[in-house]
Parts: C-alpha cells; structure tokens; sequence
C-alpha cells in the first residue's frame, strides 16, 4: 500500500482507475479508494473460495471415478491457493490484477483437458469468469481473456477430437459474447458513473468523506483529503485515522460532539483544527450529516469538511483588531440618531471598554443609552445637536478641549472627535490628552513664569497690567504698580555665589507671596527685581502701604547658607490713571521711580512727572551705556598728581568720560551710578583697567615711567573674578603690577570693612598698590585704617578746597597727613585749585597735590605733551621753591 504521505499522484496505486484507464487494459485496477468496491471484491473472492470448495467437493463426494475424485482434489488443491494469491494481493495492495482475467480462464481449460467429460461445467464456469471480468476490468479484456479461454477449450478439444464440443463451443461464443457486451456495457455505465461521481467530488474543494456509525473507519473519502491534509486516500481507510489527524487539543471535544450527533442522529456542523502530513494545521469546517435506517438507528455519517484555515487566520486578525479596539486608551462612542428629525432620539449603539470607562459605565447596559446617561458634559444640549448633525450633513467636527464629567477620573481632558458613520450613525473618540495639556500648560508656565522662584515673570506681569487697566477704564478703580530692586544684590550675588544668590531670591519671593497674599500679582521681573500689581488698594497710600510691609519683611535678615544677610529695598510706584496713560508706561514709570528711590536712598518712591526727565534720561542712557562699551565711546582722561616734595610728576588718576554722541563729553557722575545699579559695572571696569593697563604700557614704550590709578567701585570689591582677571591682564599687557593703583572710596569701604579687608588683601599681594579715595567723607577711623593694607590716603577735596580759610578743614588736613604718615601711608590731597592751597599742602607734608591748579583730566596725548614741553610743570615747580607759607 502507498505510504500515508504520499501526495496525491506520486504513486499508481494510489490513482483511482478511471475509466479509460481501464478501457486500455494497461493498468490494475485500484480498489483502494473505493471502500465499497473493495469489500465487494473481498466478498467476490470469497464467494469464489466458497465456490471453488464446494464444485471440488461436490465432484470428490460424487465418487464417480477415481480420475474425476483426482480432478476435483487437484482443483480443490490449485484452484484455493490460486484464489488465495489474489485475495492477497487485494488485501496487502487493494489492487486487482488483469492477470486474473486470463489465469481464470486458463483454470478450466486445464480443468477440461484433464477431464474433457467435464466441459459443460467448465464453460460455464468460463462464462461466470467473463461476466465477472467484464465487470471489473471492462469489456476488452474480458473479451480477451475469453478468448483466451475458449481457444485453449478448443484447443483441448481438436486435440482430443471430440466433435460434440462444438456445439456446446460455439454456445459458449455466442453467450461470452454476449455477456461480455452486456455486462461490460452495464459496468461500463456504472464505471462512467462513479468515475464522474469521483470526478465531482474531486473538484470540490472540500472533502467529502463517509463513515460506519458505529466503527470509525472511512468507508469514503474523496481525493481533496489528500489535497488538503497530505494523507493518502488509502491512508484515511485506516481505522482510527481521522481521530489521529485531529487536533490534539480539539480531539476530545470533537469526538464527544460526533457521539453526541451520532447517538442523537442529528446533523452538526464543527470547526475544529486537523493537523496535516507536513505538521500544518488546517482548520475545517465540518458539515455531518447522520444518516438513519427505519428505526432510526445511525447506519451511516456523511460529511463535507471544508477548510476555512483561511478565514480563521483573518477572524484571528480581526479579533486582534478588536483587542486592538478593546484595548485602545480611545474612548470610542458609536450613537445612532433613529429619527433624523429628532435629536432626543440619539442613542448609543457601541462602545469600547475605553469609553465604558471614561463614562464609568456597564458597557451591555449602555447600549441604547441617551447621550447624556454616557456621558456628562455642560452645555449638553448643544453638543447633542452638534452629533446630530454629523449623522444629517455627514461633516465631522473636533474639541480640542473636551472636559466631560469623569465620574471616577477626576478632571481629564480629552480631544474629541465627531464623525459619520453609516446607518444614520455618528462615531465620538475621546483622546485623553490630559497629560499632553498638562505638558503644554507647564511650557505656558514656563513661558509666563520665572524658573527660580516659579512666580509670573515679566511677560504675564505685562499681561496682567494690559488686563487690570482695561479693567480699571470700567470700574475707574485705580491701578498700582510696584517695582522693587534688592538693594546690592549684586554683592550677596558675586560675594556668595549664584546658589546662594538665588537661594536668597527664592526665599525672597516666599516672604514676599505671605506677606502680600492680597496683591494680584507678584513677579520677579529678573535679577533682583521684583514686582507687586494691585487693583485693590491700588491707589497711592495703598500702594505706600504695601511698600511699607515689602520693607518690613526684608528687615527680617535672610539666613541664607548658614549666613545671615540683612537686604533691603527700593520700591517705585506708579499708579493708573494719575501717573501713567497706559500700561506701558505704567510699567516704565513704576520703573523710573525705582530708580528714583535707588538714587536718593530714600527706599520708596512715588513716579513723579518732575524727577521723570531725568529719569527718562537715565534709563535711555543705561541702555546706551551697554553699548558705549563696546562700541568704544568711552575714553579715559587722565589727570596728574605733583609730588610736593620734588616737583615731579610720577602718577596721575584716570578718570573715565563718555563720549556720547548726543550729550556730547558725558562726566562719570552722569553714569557711573547707573553702572553700579544695573551692574554693568563690572564692564566697565575692566574696560578702564585695561585701558589705563594699555595707556601705561605705552608711556612705558616711551620712556615715561607713570603710576596710573584706576577707581574701584564697592561693587567691583564682590568681584570674585576681578583679582584673577587683573593678574591675567598684567601678564598680558606686560605691565608690572606697582604702576596700577587701585582708588576705592572711604564710604564704599565702611559698607563692608570685612570684604574690603580681604580684597585689599588680594590686591596688595599682586602688588598693586591701593588707596582711599575721598578720606574724610566717610566716618571711617585711622585706628581702623590701620589694618588695612593699604599704601595711599587721598583726602577729599571738601577739605582741602577751603583749608587756607577755614581752620577745622585745615586741621583735619593736618591731622590726617600726620596720622597717615605715623601709618605709614602716603598722602594725597585732591581737588587743589590754586597755589596757596598747594604750598600750604606741601607745608603740611602732604606728599602730593592733584587738582585743577596742577591739571584738568586730560587726554593722554595731552598729558604727555603737558609732562614734556609746557611751561606749567616748571612754574609749579617754582612755586613749590617759594619758602613755604608757616602754619603754625
Ligand atoms: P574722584 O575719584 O574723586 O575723582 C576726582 C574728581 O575730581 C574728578 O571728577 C576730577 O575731575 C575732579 N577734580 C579734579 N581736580 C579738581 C579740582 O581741583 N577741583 C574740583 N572741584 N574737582 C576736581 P570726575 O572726573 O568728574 O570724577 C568724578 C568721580 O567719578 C570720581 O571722583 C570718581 O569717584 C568717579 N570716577 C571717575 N572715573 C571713574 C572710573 O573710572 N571708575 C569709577 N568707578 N569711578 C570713576
Ligand atoms: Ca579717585
Ligand atoms: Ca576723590
């Protein structure tokens, strides 16, 4: 038998006889595939067996000689084991061989040559042997083989010369004949019957199989088995095969369900999964159909099975779609608007598990809800009628901002989605884009908030002056603005470093937001600048008032990195309408009076319209100020000091000018300050530094040996980088350190004795020599001079303008050279306008005298020119060999 796999014409045997097949002679017939065909051909055989016993043992029993009892043994003897060769052979192979249409025949003709006596039965035997061939393997071959048969007869009986044969002979010729026509044209038909009914049921794509009821094995199975599954047709024959090929894990069931039918007789349709030859698995859909005999008893089950491998693989991605759908994070809504007229009759019709969810709903008992039994949402009504025109007009629409009244949520945001769907239906997806938002309101935030301290910055303070003047234009309730400064932030900044500096801030903005609680808004508009919007209380005293508690909370020193800081403020204010038109300027002139209280130290300070020209001027000229440094339009002048005691001049001040291109040759009183509050003081010391650096190095090319000093302000004294800096820049221009002095003023030092202490300190190691500027005017004492390392004292010119007539100014002169020179120091006396004043300085020992009876601050081509080739230098040389003027 073919092997279970061999697919489908690989091998003959497992061809079915067709009819030409057969029609041509050349093939054995397979009775494999044709259950019926091949128990009939077992009970043929059989019949034959039965038949061949009882003709040997009729003729053995008759005992009507002992040759025929010989003949009848010798048939019994050939005729059984020759039977038996065929059966088989149909057993093992299912084949039946065209070889027993002639070996048949040649049986009785062996038969009647034994014993001719016996040729009547013989050809009737011969008959019974056409009929059966003509049956089974087609007329030709049945008329072959007779022929075969009645020549070897006729043979038998010319060579036995028994003339009476012929009759009997060419009975037998006519009846072969005949039979073989007949019969073979009735197998003929039936063959052509089966072989189109084989044919049929090979061009259904389905198999169509049947089976005993109460025995498993196939009786019938058409060839799309073996299409299908890969097993032989003969394979499914096997008994027990088509539970094997089952599905393991389908197996059970299956086969209750088929007893179930069975036992019921019921039809059943199954799908069930079977597993191929090649190790696929193919699904099937299995029609059975239970046939019944008159008692109803099952005989027979019929089945169609068709493969829907391919339409389970799509089911199973559908259904990966549909846990797609489940489990999309989209809140899905389909509602269904029965009457198109009527917007109340809108109700649910589908929804994921999302929107259950969303709606906090039981998705089976949503179905056929009204819109607002799913979902909760304001102006309801609206958004019904909305959905209900999508379903008329099959236009979508979108909301962005879609709130619905999460029942379990908590406040979620969603994207809606309106859109057609058929069936007068309109789908709704809702995408949680709470977190999205969130995201986009934290860069609104960041857009409108300052990071440190995390309150408004300036553009949302803006916004909200734009907001709270328009407002005010209707309530004519005033608007107050404050614009607070920390006052020398900048030094805690560059003194403790940037941490602590914004430490000191955050902290700032805490006390600020308790203490101010009612304002509208408090914003940091940078730096340490803050500011406080009020539209209650927000005319003038209540402005003064809040300004009074900001200053209130900054006494309070800030522990900031273990160390405490004392801070306070300068607030300006200005209120709409009386100060300002508008925002804009509201914002400007809040502004300007900040600066303003900066100025006069005064700590608060209403916008005036008087103090504003200059103001305005002043913060036109801080930005310009920006610029100058850069753009180069500062210069430096440089005035000269006269040693008393030789008459030489060895170091001269340099003092900076701006060469603005409006206001002309600007003095530094005119922005020195504003450097120092906005902090670009920074820039533009080291600006000078280096200039003076560059200028001494020139007159050091030209043979001029000149000390050059530089002022310092307080601020540049919190300067970390400033000492690293100007060492870099001495290296670098090639200047030694002692031809730079450093100025810093009294008053400046007193603000922070320790700080001054420690950066005097720095300077002196570098080696360049310091010097107090403007002695006199700061309360500061020798004793506390003392421990200073400084090398120069410069007396203010407020005592020495007037120290020939006025004999207190002239005694701190005196007092202050000589406790200078007790220290140690050299001593400087400025703002000298005339010779009296310097002969009386050199009388005094100060050591040397700078003012305009010396020089104006000049250029430094001047300077020189001044130095070399004037006259005034010898004149004042002159006059310092006059004899000096007594004092005592
Ligand atoms: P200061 O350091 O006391 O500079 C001396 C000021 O007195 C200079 O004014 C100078 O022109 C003026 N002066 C000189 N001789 C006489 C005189 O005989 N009579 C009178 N009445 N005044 C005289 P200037 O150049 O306007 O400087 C003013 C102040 O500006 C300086 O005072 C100094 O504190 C500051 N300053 C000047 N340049 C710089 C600079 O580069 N950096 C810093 N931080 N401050 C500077
Ligand atoms: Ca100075
Ligand atoms: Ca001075």
């Amino acid at each position: 038998m073919a092997d279970d796999a061999a697919p489908r014409g690989s091998g003959r045997a497992v061809e079915p006889s067709t009819p030409e097949a057969v029609a041509h002679g050349i093939d054995p017939v397979s009775l494999a595939s044709d259950t019926r065909q091949r128990a009939l051909w077992a009970k043929i055989i059989w019949a034959r067996y039965a038949a061949i016993a009882l003709v040997g043992l009729g003729a053995v029993l008759a005992q009507e000689g002992g040759r025929r009892s010989l003949v009848a043994l010798g048939l019994l003897l050939v005729g059984l084991p020759y039977n038996g060769v065929y059966d088989y052979l149909l057993r093992r192979t299912g084949v039946l061989y065209p070889t027993l249409a002639y070996s048949d025949q040649v049986l009785p003709v062996a038969f009647v040559a034994v014993a001719p006596d016996l040729l009547a039965p013989a050809l009737l035997f011969m008959l019974a042997i056409t009929a059966n061939t003509a049956v089974a393997f087609g007329r030709r071959i049945a008329a072959q083989s007779t022929i075969v048969g009645f020549l070897g007869v006729s043979m038998v009986a010319i060579i036995r010369s028994s003339p009476d044969a012929l009759a009997e002979l060419v009975t037998f010729a006519v009846l072969a004949g005949f039979t073989t026509i007949t019969v073979g044209a009735m197998a003929e038909v039936e063959r052509e019957l089966r072989g189109r009914y084989t044919e049929l049921m090979g061009g259904i794509d389905a198999i169509v199989w049947e089976q005993q009821s109460q025995h498993p094995s196939t009786l019938y199975v058409n060839e799309e088995a073996t299409n299908l599954l890969g097993y032989s047709v003969e394979a499914w024959s096997r008994p027990g095969q088509w539970s094997r090929v089952v599905y393991p894990d389908d197996r059970i069931e299956v086969r209750r369900q088929y007893r179930d039918a069975i036992a019921r007789g019921r039809s059943l349709v199954l799908e069930y999964r079977m597993i191929s030859a090649t190790g696929d698995v193919v699904w099937v859909q299995d029609h059975m159909r239970v046939e019944t005999d008159d008692s109803g008893r099952a005989t027979k089950v019929r089945g169609v099975m068709l493969d829907v491998t391919a339409t389970k693989v799509a089911q199973a991605k559908a259904n990966q779609f549909i846990d797609l759908v489940d489990g999309i994070k989209t809140a899905l809504y389909v509602f269904a608007l029965d009457d198109l007229a009527d917007d109340d009759s809108l109700r649910l019709t589908a929804i994921n598990p999302e929107g259950a969810a969303v709606g906090d709903l039981d998705p089976d008992e949503a179905i056929g809800a009204a819109f607002g039994d799913v979902l909760t949402v304001d102006a309801e009504g609206d958004l019904i009628a909305h959905l209900a025109d999508v379903v008329r007009h099959g236009q979508g629409f979108t909301i962005d901002d879609f709130r619905p009244t999460a029942r379990s949520r908590g406040e979620r945001i969603y994207s809606a989605y309106a859109f057609p769907l058929p069936g007068q239906a309109v789908g709704l997806s809702l995408t949680d884009i709470t977190d999205r938002t969130m995201a986009a309101d934290v860069l609104r935030r960041q857009a409108l908030h300052d990071g440190l301290t995390g309150l408004p910055n300036r553009a949302q303070l803006n916004e909200r002056i734009r907001a709270a003047v328009r407002a005010s234009t209707d309530t004519a309730e005033p608007v107050a603005l404050l614009v607070m400064d920390l006052d020398h932030f900048k030094d805690v900044n560059d003194a403790l470093g940037h941490d602590q500096g914004d430490r000191l801030l955050i902290e700032m903005s805490r006390r600020l937001q308790r203490v101010l609680r009612d304002a509208d808004t408090i914003a940091r508009l940078g730096g340490d600048e803050f500011a406080v919007l009020l539209t209650r209380d927000g005319d003038g005293d209540g402005a003064h008032e809040y300004a009074g508690r900001i200053r209130d909370t900054l006494e309070q020193p800030f522990t900031v990195g273990g160390i405490s800081i004392e801070t306070s403020a300068s607030i300006g204010i200005a209120v709409y309408p009386d100060d300002a038109a508008g925002a804009e300027s509201l914002a400007q002139r809040a502004e300007i009076a900040m600066y303003a209280a900066k100025r006069s130290g005064s700590g608060v300070s209403r916008y005036s319209a008087d103090a504003d020209q200059s103001s305005v001027r002043r913060l036109a000229l801080l930005g310009e100020l920006r610029n100058a440094i850069h753009d180069g339009d500062l210069v430096l002048h440089f005035q000269p000091s006269l040693s008393l005691a030789t008459g030489q001049v060895e170091s001269c001040e340099a003092l900076v000018r701006w060469q603005h291109p409006e206001h002309g040759l600007m003095p530094p009183g005119d922005f020195i300050e504003l450097a120092e509050i906005s902090g670009l003081i920074h820039p533009l010391t080291r600006w000078i530094i280096d200039q003076a650096l560059a200028q001494i190095r020139a007159w050091l090319d030209d043979g001029i040996e000149m000390i050059v000093g530089v002022n310092l302000s307080v601020r540049n004294l919190y300067d970390r980088e400033l000492v690293p800096w100007l060492t870099d820049r001495l290296l670098e221009r090639g200047v030694d350190a002692h031809h730079l002095k450093l100025e810093v003023t009294e008053s400046e030092l007193m603000d922070d004795p320790l700080l001054a202490l420690e950066v005097l300190g720095k300077l002196k190691a570098l080696g360049t020599p310091t010097s107090i500027d403007d002695f006199g005017t700061g309360y500061s004492s020798l004793a506390y001079l003392k421990h200073l390392p400084i090398d120069e004292l410069k007396i203010d010119k407020s005592f020495v303008g007037n120290m020939v007539n006025d004999a207190s100014d002239l005694t701190i002169v005196r007092s202050t050279i000589d406790l200078s020179h007790n220290l140690g120091l050299s001593v400087v006396a400025e703002g000298v306008e005339d010779a009296d004043t310097m002969r009386h300085l050199a009388a005094l020992g100060c050591d040397r005298a700078q003012g305009y009876h010396v020089s104006r601050p000049v250029p430094a081509a001047e300077l020189c020119t001044w130095l070399r080739d004037s006259d005034d230098l010898a004149q004042l040389r002159a006059t310092l060999q006059l004899p000096k003027p007594d004092l005592r």
